[in-house]
């Protein structure tokens, strides 16, 4: 990893600090070591050779969620995601990065499938209040069809939905079926690579990447690869051949072009949609949310943008940062219940604000069209 390329993309910094005020960490910690304009300079020390990398100068590195916020605000466009991943891909080639105990056991259950079925099924048999952040198990089908299918759609079973809420599988499947079209599932035995992504394990991340190629080039025909999951999504976005959509976005296209929809039942309820960060820029996240307006008696709304504390790998290895950026976001608000495409963010919400109900979205349209016949 060259260092030098890393310095230059730093350099187009200007230090305005127009990025400070976005900025969670920055905000909850009034520290300029953990705003993007304090991180860029510290990490411009350490590849310059000029700060080592201690544990309070990973502390301010590593405390960073991701979110993107900083990129969106500031007027020369620094590229921090950039800037960041080859920091942390250079620390991982240097072994100088470690992993929070909490990382690598998630990383142990990723690559051992076996431990995660286990879980799956303790996680199954405890009462539903305390089971929302275990893993759960939950049979699902490879292929859903239906008669005279419009088109097969195939969706990515992404490793943290299919531990921790499988079920939302069968959801979605259910909600495609009831619009005309087949579901095959895309089920992997660990990541996509988002997740070695987040921890700089370039090596895992390429060879997830290619074993989910792999999977996919055994399908024939035109093929897009749709995801519930938005940081999955992002990921695959930027790094995968072949083409991946949401499927929030796929089932608003859907709905905007159908003629005879089927019938939404009402639900009563006052809702609030969190957007994850790595559903910033993609559109179909609003219409999706303009197809849950047509709920009768639900209502529904979205919440300012910014990061709910889950970002990247940030939570499993400074959780109270993560918990106090998660209590200023939704905790001086009088809510009901929120729904968000990403799992992480649905786990970080429901821990820190229990008992506020978290839902993924399909939930409610599923529901609607009525999930569980
Ligand atoms: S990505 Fe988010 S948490 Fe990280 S520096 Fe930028 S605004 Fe702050
Ligand atoms: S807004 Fe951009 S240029 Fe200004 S301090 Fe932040 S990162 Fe640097």
């Amino acid at each position: 990893m060259p260092t030098n390329s890393i310095s230059d993309l730093v350099d187009e910094c200007v230090q305005c600090a127009a990025c400070l005020p976005s900025c969670p960490t920055y905000q909850a910690t009034k520290n300029e070591s953990y705003s993007p304009r304090g991180r860029l300079a510290l990490i411009k020390a350490y590849v310059e050779g000029n700060l080592e990398d201690t544990s309070t100068w990973a502390a301010s590195i590593d405390s960073c969620l991701s979110c993107g916020a900083c990129e969106q605000a500031c007027p020369p466009k620094v590229k921090y995601h950039e800037i960041f991943t080859k920091t942390r891909a250079l620390r991982t080639q240097k072994k100088t990065y470690h992993l929070s105990p909490k990382q690598r056991l998630f990383s142990f259950i990723l690559t051992h499938t076996w431990i995660k079925r286990g879980l799956g099924y303790v996680g199954s048999l405890l009462p539903q209040s305390c089971s929302s952040i275990v893993p759960k198990h939950h049979s699902l089908k490879n292929d859903y069809s239906v008669p005279a299918s419009k088109k097969t759609i195939h969706l990515l079973v992404d490793c943290a939905l299919g531990t921790f809420s499988p079920e939302v599988f069968d959801m979605a499947a259910f909600v495609l079926n009831t619009l005309g079209y087949s579901v095959k599932l895309i089920r992997l035995n660990g990541c996509c690579g988002g997740w070695w992504e987040h921890i700089g394990e370039t090596e895992k991340q390429n060879k997830a990447l290619s074993t989910l190629e792999q999977h996919l080039s055994g399908i024939s025909g035109p093929l897009t690869l749709y995801t519930l999951t938005s940081g999955c999504h992002q990921f695959l976005l930027n790094h995968l051949s072949i083409p991946t959509e949401s499927l929030y976005t796929l089932i608003s296209q859907i709905w905007e072009e159908t003629s005879s929809l089927p019938t939404l039942a009402s639900i009563e309820g006052n809702y609030i949609f969190h957007t994850p960060c790595t559903n910033r820029d993609q559109k179909g996240a609003q219409a999706y949310i303009k197809v849950l307006q047509q709920i009768p008696a639900l209502s529904i709304s979205t919440l300012p943008p910014g990061c709910c504390g889950a970002g990247g790998a940030m939570s499993t290895a400074y959780p109270k940062l993560a918990d106090s950026i998660t209590q200023r976001r939704f905790s001086t608000r009088k809510l009901d219940t929120v729904i968000t495409f990403n799992t992480s963010c649905r786990l970080q919400i429901e821990k820190v604000c229990h008992p506020m109900k978290v839902l993924e979205g399909i939930y409610p349209l599923a529901k609607s069209l009525g999930y569980p016949k």
